[in-house]
């Protein structure tokens, strides 16, 4: 399962950081930060999500009210949103 955290979009809510600790407050910047990622392009910041993570991951990715986060499966399908 994949993760994708786009930065640019976050609006600084922090549903997510209480969903998954993977995602930290940084609140100078108003925005997440999605831990252990990689910035893929500009602004989007991928990683996988480990076994046992799944679940979080997903709710992460539900709670967002901008739709900043997507969680994809191995197969590259999107899950959430
Ligand atoms: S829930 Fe969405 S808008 Fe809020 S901090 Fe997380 S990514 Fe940003």
């Amino acid at each position: 399962m994949r993760i994708e955290y786009d930065y640019d979009t976050c609006i600084g809510m922090f549903q997510c950081v209480a969903e998954w600790d993977a995602f930290q407050e940084d609140k100078d910047a108003g925005k997440a930060i999605l831990e252990g990622s990689e910035e893929v392009e500009e602004d989007l910041f991928v990683r996988e999500v480990p076994e046992g993570a799944e679940l979080d991951a997903k709710f992460a990715a539900r709670a967002c009210p901008v739709e900043a986060i997507t969680v994809y499966d191995d197969d590259g399908e999107q899950l959430v949103p």
